[in-house]
C-alpha cells in the first residue's frame, strides 16, 4: 500500500478496537532482513514486505503478541504465495506464535469474526479517502511555491482522516458524515495553498505493479524525482484494483450462469454500497479533480480490449494497458510503468506498449524495473522527460 493508505487502513483497524500500526518506513535494515530471510528468487515486493515484518518482530518486546496483516488473492502471479511463504518463514525462524491475519473475500472475511462487517466497510472508506488525499497531493505538489508546503498539508490531512476514523462511531451513516467532513477540511487546507501553474508541466501517467508503484521506498520515490523534472504525475491508485476484483467477480458469476443467485445479489448490493460511499467521499473534490477524474474500471477494461481483452488476460497487466490508454486520452504526455524486476505483469505490458505507443502517435511509454539495486534512475528520467516534452509539444501543435 501507499504510505497514506497504510496509515488510514491501520486507523480502520483501530476503529473496530484492534491495536494496529503500519510497518515503520522501509530502510536499509528492511533490505538487510529481506535479503537474509528470502532466497533472492522471490519478487522484490516479497523481499521488502518480509524485511519490514522481520524488522517489526526484531523490535517487538514480545513477538507472540504481534499479528501481521498480509492479504492474499487468487490470480496468475506469485502474490497468492506471499502469505503461505511468510508463514513458512516465521515457522522456521522461531516465530511460530506470530499470527498472520489474511482475510479473504472467498470466505466472507471469517478470519475477522464479528468484526468483519464493520471492518470491511470502514476499511473500504479508509482506502478511498486515502486515495483522494494522495490525488490532491499529486495535483498540488508540482506547483508549490514554498518547498514542503504541500507535504505538510497532506500530513495534516492524513492525521485528520486517521483521527476521524478512530474517533467516529462505526455506525455507517454517522461514520460517513464524519469522513465527508474530514474531506471538506482537507480540501480547504489544499485550496489555501499558493500555487504557481504556468502550463509547462507535462502530465505523466504512472501505472505498474501495485506494490512497487505505490511504495516509495521500492520505486526510489520515482514520482518525486519526476516532479523535480517539472512533471505532474497521475498515479494509478489502490482502489482501482479493488474495483477490478469486484468486476471480475461479476464476470465469473455470469460465466457460471449464476447471476440470479444470493451470491450475485450480495455482490450487487455491495457494489452499490461501495459506489455510494466513494461518490460521497469524492464529492467535495469535484472541482479540484476537473480534468483529472478517475475513469471507471469498465472504461479502463474497454480501453485495454484491443490489446489485452480481459477474457483472455488477467490481473494488473490488463489494468495497466487500459489505464495507459485512458491517460493518453486525458492528455498524458507520457506513461511510466513501475514494476519489480522479473514481474510477469511488467514483462507482458512491455511487450504490448510499443503498439499502444504507435497508436498514440509515438506516446513515450517506458518500463522502469526495480529490485533494490537501481543505478541511474535520475539520468534515465531526464532522458524520458525530454521525450515526453517533445511529445507534448507535438500533440499541442497537432491540436492547433
Ligand atoms: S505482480 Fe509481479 S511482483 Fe507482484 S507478486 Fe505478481 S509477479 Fe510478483
Amino acid at each position: 500500500m501507499a504510505y497514506g493508505s497504510a496509515r488510514a487502513f491501520a486507523a480502520a483497524f483501530r476503529a473496530i478496537g484492534l491495536d494496529a500500526e503500519p510497518t515503520p518506513p522501509s530502510d536499509h535494515r528492511t533490505r538487510e532482513l529481506g535479503a537474509k530471510y528470502t532466497s533472492g528468487d522471490e519478487c522484490y515486493p516479497a523481499k521488502v514486505t518480509v524485511g519490514d515484518f522481520m524488522k517489526v518482530l526484531e523490535a517487538a518486546p514480545d513477538p507472540s503478541r504481534v499479528a501481521l496483516f498480509m492479504p492474499t488473492a487468487e490470480g496468475p502471479c506469485r502474490f497468492g504465495q506471499y502469505a503461505p511463504y511468510l508463514r513458512h518463514l516465521l515457522d522456521t525462524n522461531h516465530y511460530q506464535d506470530v499470527e498472520i491475519l489474511s482475510p479473504t473475500s472467498q470466505n466472507a472475511y471469517q478470519g475477522l469474526g464479528d468484526l468483519a462487517k464493520p471492518f470491511v466497510r470502514t476499511g473500504w472508506r479508509a482506502l478511498v479517502a486515502a486515495d483522494l488525499l494522495q490525488k490532491m497531493l499529486l495535483i498540488h505538489r508540482p506547483y508549490e511555491t514554498a518547498r514542503g508546503d504541500v507535504d505538510a498539508v497532506y500530513e495534516a490531512s492524513l492525521d485528520d482522516l486517521c483521527r476521524t476514523l478512530e474517533t467516529s462511531p462505526v455506525e455507517p451513516g454517522t461514520q460517513l458524515t464524519e469522513l465527508v467532513r474530514s474531506m471538506v477540511r482537507s480540501r480547504g487546507r489544499f485550496r489555501s495553498l499558493q500555487a504557481r501553474r504556468d502550463g509547462s508541466h507535462p502530465l505523466i501517467g504512472i501505472v505498474g505493479e501495485i506494490f512497487c508503484r505505490l511504495n516509495t521506498f521500492s520505486n526510489e520515490n520515482l514520482v518525486r524525482a519526476l516532479e523535480e523534472y517539472g512533471a505532474e504525475a497521475w498515479l494509478s491508485d489502490i482502489v482501482e484494483w479493488i474495483w477490478y476484483t469486484e468486476s471480475e467477480r461479476f464476470r465469473k458469476l455470469k460465466l457460471a450462469g449464476r447471476m440470479w443467485t444470493r451470491e450475485a445479489l450480495g455482490a450487487w448490493v455491495r457494489d452499490r454500497v461501495q459506489r455510494r460511499d466513494e461518490h460521497a467521499l469524492a464529492a467535495p473534490f469535484h472541482d479540484d479533480f476537473a480534468g483529472r477524474e478517475e475513469p471507471d474500471v469498465y472504461e479502463v477494461l474497454e480501453c485495454a480490449r484491443p490489446y489485452l481483452p480481459r477474457e483472455g488476460a488477467f490481473g494488473e497487466m490488463v489494468l495497466n494497458v487500459g489505464k495507459a490508454v485512458c491517460l493518453a486520452k486525458k492528455g498524458a504526455a507520457g506513461i511510466i510503468d513501475i514494476s519489480p524486476f522479473t514481474c510477469m505483469n511488467g514483462i507482458v505490458c512491455e511487450a504490448i506498449y510499443p503498439r499502444v505507443s504507435r497508436d498514440w502517435g509515438g506516446l513515450p511509454i517506458r518500463n522502469f524495473y526495480f529490485d533494490g539495486t537501481q543505478s541511474d534512475l535520475d539520468r534515465d528520467l531526464g532522458v524520458y522527460m525530454e521525450l515526453a516534452r517533445g511529445y507534448g509539444r507535438r500533440r499541442g501543435a497537432d491540436k492547433t
